[in-house]
């Protein structure tokens, strides 16, 4: 059985050791899809809450929201007390429960290039000076970074490991204007092919099971995000929570989630087309509470992960 090339054993390849992700959600960031810069409500399968993040330690800081053209942050310092807590409480866990002996700090939640360039910098360097600290990961939107932030992310990746995360989704216009995704894919292209002009490491976000695509569709987006060069991929099935655009559509009967078999068929052709030096963040996504509202095979990922490795078998691979 060949393993699947995992994000887990690039870094372990890189460092020698294990390194893990510590997620972090900082206060203050928000998204221009959610704030009304380029549209309100966010993407149509995002729980905003319309306007914020809904972890305890945000409500601190209700109502405060930075942008990209924030003048000021009063909130800086309190920002950067979160992220520590924050990071020594999770690095803590993983390294107590899984031997995790290095970290690369994952700025995970919302957008998180989507503040002044100050800020920014005032956080990731805080985020890089813990011990054991190798690197950074940003998830962030195409239309949300820099190119000032850009060129700072790629001094740093000289000396330090640094990964930009983009949601990419869908390269169809068409369905990114039915989540309301807010730009186009040209201009996640051109962010893409700038991050990789300088060098910096980008993971894709793609999702399988957006509104009206069909199957082809799906595996287009997985072959452009390769061509477009990305060094690792997460993909996703799209599902539907409560309180969100898509939980209205799907209420209405104006949306259909995909099946499992067909998310299966879909994520194992599109591991079989993913060039070998890209490697796997995610093979699939789902939660487990009461908040979800189909479908309901996304409720167990254990089982999931089951299924696909029952689904690689054949093809003597594994995840
Ligand atoms: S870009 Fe991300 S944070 Fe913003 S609305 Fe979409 S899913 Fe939510």
């Amino acid at each position: 059985m060949e393993q699947i090339y995992t994000f887990g054993s690039y870094l372990k390849n890189k460092f020698g050791c294990k390194v893990y992700k510590v997620g972090i959600n900082i206060s203050g960031f928000t998204c221009p899809n959610i704030d009304g810069t380029v549209a309100k409500g966010g993407c149509t399968f995002c729980e905003n809450d319309s306007f914020s993040a809904s972890t305890g330690q945000t409500q601190e800081l209700k109502g405060f929201y930075l942008n990209l053209n924030s003048k000021t942050n009063p909130n800086l310092d309190k920002q950067l007390k979160q992220l520590e807590m924050q990071f020594n409480a999770i690095s803590k866990r993983q390294r107590e429960e899984y031997g995790a002996e290095k970290f690369i700090v994952y700025f995970q939640s919302f957008t998180n290039t989507y503040a002044p360039f100050e800020t920014l910098k005032a956080l990731y360097e805080k985020a890089l000076s813990f011990d054991n600290v190798v690197g950074l990961s940003i998830g962030t939107r195409s239309d949300s970074i820099t190119e000032e932030t850009l060129e700072y992310l790629a001094k740093l990746n000289l000396t330090k490991e640094i990964w930009i995360e983009f949601g990419i989704q869908s390269v169809y216009d068409e369905t990114l204007k039915k989540i309301n995704r807010g730009h186009n894919s040209a201009n996640i292209k051109e962010w893409i092919l700038k991050a990789k002009a300088k060098g910096l490491n980008v993971c894709g976000h793609l999702i399988f099971g957006l509104p009206d695509e069909t199957q082809e569709m799906m595996l287009e987006t997985a072959r452009e995000a390769y061509e477009w060069g990305i060094d690792s991929v997460k993909y996703h099935p799209l599902y539907v929570v409560k309180k969100t655009a898509l939980a209205n559509d799907f209420l209405r009967g104006a949306f259909t989630p995909i099946t499992e078999d067909i998310y299966l068929h879909v994520l194992i052709k599109s591991l079989l087309m993913k060039p070998s030096n890209v490697s796997v963040q995610r093979v699939t996504a789902g939660i487990d509470d009461s908040s979800l509202l189909a479908p309901d095979w996304c409720r167990d990922k254990k089982s999931q992960i089951k299924k696909i490795n029952m689904a690689l078998k054949p093809l003597k691979l594994k995840y």
